[in-house]
């Protein structure tokens, strides 16, 4: 990993909330600058079980406390229901010319939940390979995360494709991009898979100037992967992740709640057609 140089108190403090909450086991951070900071982050952004959303942990610090001393643990409470418990266990200190952090150990253990819309659109054999993905990836087992995360996806390509069209189709996407559906879905080759879905994607969800999210899809079949160390494949496997549980989570969902207000308002249309014409004697 890249050591990160000359960071500032707050970025330090924000890099740290981020390592807490999504970092995998035994990454390393490793950086220079920050020297005053020595203790965690007093807030971070957890899920609790408890209040069924993402709400404010706190930890509490002694006053000369100091959590920069090599392995040591710390625990953060959920501040809306006080009632439940994060436990991290961690290395962080000052060696020679850097300051390396990384955890050990936590519990609750990283999240390997998968979204109930997610698994239930997921066959149980592409659901046990993408919990198995989950939690290579919770191990910074980026390689073989990476692996499984490619075999659900390719196994699911046209369901995924079946979505983005019918998304597509909501948000009135050129017929010639539409037509091309069925011969695409027929298609042996991924990447042109990929690059079909990166049509489809309403243009609200592809902004000018930024790369198109379905185009990180790429990568899981990328011969540039082979190069790859653990690390890049975790930071590959979140954005792959975000892109695939976002296609079968909340875009799935809204295609099928505009496809049934469409047909609730065709019959109230035809209901309204019908009470309209001349009664037959
Ligand atoms: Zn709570």
């Amino acid at each position: 990993m890249a050591i990160e140089h000359f960071v500032t108190n707050d970025a330090l403090n924000i890099k740290m909330a981020t390592i807490l909450q999504t970092w995998p086991l035994y990454r390393l951070f490793e950086y220079t600058g920050a020297e005053q900071v020595a203790t965690l982050p007093k807030y971070l952004s957890l899920f609790c079980d408890n209040c069924a959303k993402n709400t404010f942990w706190e930890a509490h610090f002694y006053s000369g406390e100091n959590n920069k001393d090599g392995f040591t643990s710390k625990q953060y409470k959920c501040r809306n229901c006080a009632n439940r418990q994060c436990s991290y266990y961690f290395y962080w200190k000052k060696e020679q010319q850097t300051c390396r952090f990384f955890k050990v150990g936590q519990y609750p253990e990283l999240e390997e939940q998968v979204s109930k819309t997610l698994e239930q659109a997921l066959k149980l054999e592409d659901l046990k390979m993408y919990k198995n993905a989950l939690r290579l990836r919770n191990f910074n087992l980026g390689i073989a995360a990476v692996a499984y995360m490619r075999r659900v996806v390719e196994n699911r390509m046209n369901d995924m494709l079946e979505i983005l069209h019918e998304a597509a189709r909501v948000h009135n996407a050129p017929a010639e991009v539409l037509a091309r559906h069925e011969e695409v879905k027929n298609e042996r080759r991924f990447s042109v898979k990929v690059d079909y879905a990166g049509d489809l994607l309403p243009t609200n969800l592809r902004p000018e100037g930024h790369p198109n999210p379905m185009a990180v899809l790429h990568e899981l079949a990328s011969d540039g992967l082979h190069a790859k160390s653990d690390e890049e494949c975790v930071d590959i496997f979140d954005e792959c992740r975000q892109t695939f549980e976002y296609v079968f989570g909340k875009m799935r969902i809204e295609t099928e709640e505009a496809k049934t207000f469409v047909k609730g308002m065709v019959r109230l249309a035809e209901k309204r057609a019908k009470a309209g014409e001349p009664k037959q004697k």
